[in-house]
């Protein structure tokens, strides 16, 4: 088994992930257990954005979970599968080279040579354009209501945007004690029929269909965001502690020269592949948030398509 943080640079790998998160681990578990030796580089830590989820639901075969627990499962697995896992580490481009290998770039000046490449990157959260947007960062206004919920316990808070993860966000500040304000462009909630009865029965939801936010108020901290009706035009000012955004994606598909859509997503072909071949995208730097298990087997499937696709260049 190779050893976490080791001594790696100068090495051929056959793959190397870009990425860390549950499409990056179920890519390097996969390709190791395929037999090829895989490199995983991240960023900053192993587990992605799934690493802060309290409770992970709807994973076919696996009772209600714990996000961290999951994703150090994960972890675990890709290393007894043979590969070498590093943290703190930022891949900044990978770069075709002319004798079929890909020199991969890191900060610190690093380097490492692969024979393919699978670039699971992700995403961040995209913001809602508003000025004092960045001001308000973290001090009112935050992406992640698991992770910075507990600050508002009890307090008047929003959720701005739509879907499962904005619902889900809305439930657990309800389990907080907060009055929560659904703020959507939507009609309805749109979230799985079971969380959103679950909503409607709770007391303190305050939907708000048919609204966006239109500006962010407050000193040093965020004391209440502005509310426009779309229909109307007419708007409102809310009272609120914190303001939690779920909107789209900007993927982190910077890094590889290959092609992307209109969202900036990489986009490849059944197998996985981007235009650049040998260069493979899984999960949500090649698609829009969807649920943890779909992107684990996004990953799988291109670890897969690259074994494959090497295995050709060996045995025409
Ligand atoms: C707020 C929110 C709540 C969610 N809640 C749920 C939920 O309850 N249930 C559910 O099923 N799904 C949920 N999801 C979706 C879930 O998080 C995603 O499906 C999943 O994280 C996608 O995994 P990924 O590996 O593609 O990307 P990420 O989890 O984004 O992982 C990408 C990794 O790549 C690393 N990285 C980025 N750039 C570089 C680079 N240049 N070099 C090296 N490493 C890099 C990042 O640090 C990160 O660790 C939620 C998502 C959000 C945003």
């Amino acid at each position: 088994m190779n050893r976490k943080n080791g001594k790696v640079a100068g090495k051929l790998y056959d793959v190397t992930v870009v990425g860390g998160g549950v499409a990056g681990l179920a890519a390097a578990m996969t390709a190791g257990r395929l037999g090829l030796q895989v490199l995983l580089l991240e960023e900053t830590v192993f587990g992605g954005s799934v690493a802060v989820i309290e409770r992970l639901e709807g994973y076919p075969g696996i009772e209600a979970t714990g996000g961290w627990e999951f994703t150090q499962i994960m972890v675990k697995q890709a290393e007894a599968a043979g590969c070498l896992l590093r943290e703190s580490i930022k891949v900044s481009g990978v770069r075709p080279q002319t004798n079929s290998q890909f020199a991969i770039l890191c900060s610190g000046k690093e380097r490492f040579q692969s024979r393919s490449v699978i670039v699971c990157s992700g995403g961040s959260p995209r913001a809602l354009g508003l000025q004092e947007e960045e001001r308000f960062a973290r001090r009112g206004i935050h992406t992640c209501a698991q992770c910075a919920g507990g600050r508002y316990k009890g307090q008047d808070v929003a959720v701005a945007g739509n879907g499962s993860f904005a619902a889900r966000a809305a439930r657990h500040l309800l389990e907080l004690g907060c009055r929560v304000f659904f703020i959507t462009g939507d009609a309805q909630i749109s979230a799985d029929v079971q969380l959103v009865k679950e909503l409607e029965s709770r007391n303190g939801l305050d939907f708000m269909g048919r609204t966006h936010v239109t500006a962010l108020l407050g000193d040093d901290f965020l004391q209440a965001v502005e509310v426009a009706d779309l229909a109307s035009g007419g708007t409102r000012k809310l009272a609120v502690a914190a303001l939690f955004v779920f909107r789209s994606l900007v993927p982190n598909s910077e890094l590889v020269e290959a092609r992307r859509d209109a969202g900036g997503f990489l986009t490849v072909d059944t197998n996985g592949m981007t235009s650049l071949p040998g260069v493979f995208g899984a999960g949500r730097v090649v698609r829009p948030d969807l649920p943890v298990e779909v992107m684990v087997g996004d990953g799988c499937r291109s670890a897969i398509a690259a074994a494959a696709w090497l295995r050709k260049r060996v045995e025409p």
